[in-house]
Formats: C-alpha cells, sequence, structure tokens
C-alpha cells in the first residue's frame, strides 16, 4: 500500500494506543507481537514512530481523553525514553489536562529516577505484569522477575507519587505447576491497590506453551480449576470492595480504566507502533505484526497497514453484544431474546434488570463466548 492509499482514514478520536514491542525475553504463554532484545533501540523505534505519524496521521485529529502505552514492554524504554515518547504524542495530539495516560511497566523497570521521570512526563497510571507472587511460578513462566521484585515495585510507585496501578495476574496454570492461588490472591489483596486484573492462561499453539502441549510435556488446567480459581478470584476481590467491571478486571470504585473501557463501548481509537490495531467506528484496520516489518515500511515511507476489515450487520451485531455482555454495563434485550434470556437467568448466568438491560453473574462470565454466540445467533435470524 503507499500513494493515495497512505493515509487510510482520518481519525478523530480521543483514545490512542501505542504499541512498544521490546522485551527482555518471551514468555512461555505470550503471543503477542513482541521484539526480544537485549538492547532496547529507543531512539529508532521513536523516529518510526514519529515517521508512521507524520506519513499515515498526518490528517487525523486526536483530543485525548486516554493514552495507553501497551507492548511488549514499554517500560523498557526507561525513563528518558517515556520521556520522548511523550514528547512525541504531545508534539502531533492534545492531552486533556484530566487524561488517563497509563503505561504497561514490568517489575524490574520500575525504579525511583524511572518513576520520577515518567511521572514528569505526564503518566499517571501504572499496569504492572505482576502474574503471580510464587518465584516458582513466575520462573516457569519465563517471568524475568520474583515476588519480592514485584512488591518492592509497588512500592517504589507509590513512593514516587504513581498511587493509580494495576496489577495482571493469571490463573489456572497447569495443575504439575505447584501454584497456591489463594496465597497470591492475598498478597494482591495486601497491597491495596486499586485496580487488579486477572485472566486465565490460554494456550495458543505458536508460543513455548503450546508446543509443550502439544507434545504432552505439561497439560492444561482442567475446565474446573479455570472456574474454581474463577469465582475464588471473584469472591476474594469483590468482599473486599472491588467491583468486578469486565469480565477480566476488578477496581475500586472510580478507578476502572477508561481507556480499555472506550473498547469495550465501541468508541473511535487511534494506533501506532507494530500490530497497533485503529477503529473509526465502523472499520478497523491493524499494523504489520512484525516489529522488523513495520520499521521497514516506515523507512520506505509505506503505509505499514497489514489488513482492515469493515464489519458487516451480522458481524458489528455480534461485536455489540460480545461487548456489551463482557462489561457490567450489559446489554440491552428486544422482545425477541425472551425465551434465551429467561434461560440464562434461571441458570443463573445472568440478571435481568427493570429496564430490560441483561447483565451477566460471575458463573455468567465464564460462559462468554457461548452466551453472546446463542444471543447472536437470535439477533442475525
Ligand atoms: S513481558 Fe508481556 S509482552 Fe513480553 S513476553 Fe512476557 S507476556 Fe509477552
Amino acid at each position: 500500500m503507499s500513494g493515495e492509499e497512505a493515509v487510510f482514514w482520518r481519525v478523530q478520536a480521543n483514545h490512542l494506543y501505542v504499541h512498544v514491542p521490546f522485551c527482555a525475553r518471551r514468555c512461555v504463554y505470550c503471543d503477542f507481537s513482541i521484539a526480544v532484545r537485549p538492547r532496547v533501540p529507543v531512539a529508532e523505534f521513536l523516529q518510526a514512530l514519529e515517521g508512521e505519524w507524520t506519513t499515515r496521521h498526518s490528517a487525523s485529529e486526536f483530543d485525548l481523553d486516554t493514552l495507553y502505552f501497551g507492548g511488549g514492554t514499554p517500560s523498557k524504554l526507561g525513563g528518558e525514553g517515556v520521556q520522548r515518547l511523550m514528547d512525541t504524542v504531545r508534539r502531533h495530539a492534545t492531552l486533556r489536562e484530566d487524561a488517563e495516560v497509563t503505561l504497561e511497566a514490568n517489575p524490574e523497570d520500575v525504579s525511583p529516577d524511572a518513576v520520577l521521570r515518567w511521572k514528569a512526563a505526564g503518566v499517571n497510571r501504572v499496569s504492572l505484569g505482576v502474574q503471580s507472587f510464587d518465584d516458582a511460578v513466575l520462573a516457569w513462566m519465563h517471568r524475568t522477575h520474583d515476588a519480592q521484585t514485584a512488591r518492592r515495585a509497588v512500592q517504589v510507585l507509590r513512593e514516587g507519587g504513581m498511587s493509580n496501578i494495576s496489577i495482571d495476574l493469571i490463573f489456572a496454570v497447569p495443575s504439575t505447576i505447584p501454584r497456591a492461588w489463594d496465597a497470591d490472591l492475598e498478597t494482591a489483596l495486601q497491597l491495596q491497590l486499586p485496580h487488579v486484573s486477572v485472566y486465565g492462561l490460554t494456550v495458543e499453539s505458536h508460543t513455548p506453551l503450546g508446543r509443550w502441549v502439544a507434545r504432552r510435556d505439561v497439560a492444561e488446567a482442567a475446565d474446573e480449576t479455570f472456574e474454581v480459581e474463577f469465582l475464588r478470584a471473584d469472591k476474594a476481590l469483590t468482599d473486599a470492595g472491588y467491583e468486578h467491571y469486565e469480565v477480566s478486571n476488578y477496581a475500586k470504585p472510580g478507578r476502572h480504566s477508561r481507556h480499555n473501557w472506550a473498547y469495550w463501548k465501541r468508541r473511535p481509537y487511534g494506533g501506532l507502533g507494530p500490530s497497533a490495531h485503529e477503529f473509526d467506528g465502523s472499520q478497523r484496520r491493524w499494523n504489520a505484526s512484525a516489529y522488523a516489518e513495520w520499521l521497514n515500511r516506515i523507512a520506505r515511507e509505506e503505509d505499514p497497514t497489514q489488513d482492515r476489515e469493515a464489519l458487516d450487520d451480522e458481524q458489528q451485531t455480534a461485536e455489540e453484544v460480545y461487548l456489551g455482555l463482557r462489561t457490567s454495563a450489559g446489554m440491552v434485550t428486544a422482545s425477541s431474546d425472551r425465551e434465551l434470556v429467561e434461560r440464562l437467568v434461571s441458570a443463573g448466568w445472568a440478571a435481568l434488570s427493570s429496564d430490560s438491560t441483561l447483565r451477566l453473574t460471575s458463573s455468567g462470565w465464564l460462559r462468554l463466548d457461548s452466551i453472546a454466540n446463542d444471543l447472536t445467533l437470535l439477533r442475525s435470524r
């Protein structure tokens, strides 16, 4: 793609995602677009980002309510690298005074100096990839930190004045890996964080874990384990005052992720960097996923777009149903849904409010895919 096609569309968005692909090594379960680099090429990356912005987004307008640096590991850019990244954003976009600016960070990258610089640059929310507080589990995952580093990172963030902290935890690891999920939850609660995300381990075929499972060196956790651990997390976190506002996300009141909420509400968003997606309200496009390819296309002043899709009516319905059901906002039901809705409510998987909004319960969220599928089929007839 080149020439006139270089500017795919003119995005007017209040939300922007920047993908920073660098990682020290690949975790066993990870299928994200990453670039493993012992030394992070900060200048090369920032120059390419600038190139993508000036060519592809020259006609776009970003008045940002939320900005999200994801990856990969954006914290690998270091304190100064993130400052320069923020400078790049500010050159091209307006950042509202109360904008939510999230940086994904790995615990080992959190130092007093880095936090100081991130904060000075305007980062006001850090999403920490903790995954577990058990050293054996972290080693099995090939994570680059241990439990003590994770606890220390939370402390350093707080001492640096960064109070809006989220952590990710992974449950349902294979039964052959000794893991005390309750202990992990207890540690997370002791930290009294404003936001916790819990993800069930999924096995993707082209990851190291996928290959181990294919060779039968390790077996996926049983469905029952997945269900039990998810419901335990749900109880522990909601009992502690967290709102379960999305299938995997829990927040203290007022501390939900505004950026992710925009995705789930299907608001337009821009995206920069390898594999980054964009949505203009009806169409989606995404960049080449491999770092080298994205970099080369930018260097040749070509559009880095990998592909795009315009959703037809059926896909749009499927997306609305799925995104509605995955959050606590729920979805408004139609009279044609009635029979299925009654079945879901009587099974304890959903609740229907007086304004006909259907919201899944925790047990329902365990069946999100199949419930969304059934509702979509019903609406597509
Ligand atoms: S740190 Fe995150 S992005 Fe990097 S390899 Fe691990 S899971 Fe993937």
